[in-house]
């Protein structure tokens, strides 16, 4: 049983180890050692194509798709202007 226990505990490591890997390459290094310690491989899945923290910090602009930071009044790329519901970029309604 208690080999059991140490093989549980290496493999615990292990995982968390290259979970924490995969997270410092997405910015979340912590999220990456908890989920892969939690799930092992799926943990490293779930990291891997998650968002990293600049998505978490940008969506994509309505009117032209790209990146644009949370909370901006207008789009760099297109320069149109942007409204929030929340942390969701939506258009405006359109002036009469
Ligand atoms: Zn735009």
């Amino acid at each position: 049983m208690n080999d059991l226990f140490v093989f549980l505990l290496m493999g615990f490591v292990l995982f968390g180890a290259v979970g924490l890997l995969i997270g410092q390459r997405k910015g979340r290094p912590l999220a990456g050692l908890i989920w892969a310690m939690v799930l092992g491989p799926i943990g490293w899945l779930l990291i891997l194509l998650g968002p990293s923290r600049q998505d978490l910090n940008s969506t994509p602009c309505p009117h032209c798709g790209a990146a644009l930071p949370i909370g901006e009044a207008s789009c760099r790329q297109c320069g149109n202007p942007v409204r929030w519901l929340k942390r969701q970029a939506i258009k405006p309604p359109r002036a009469a």
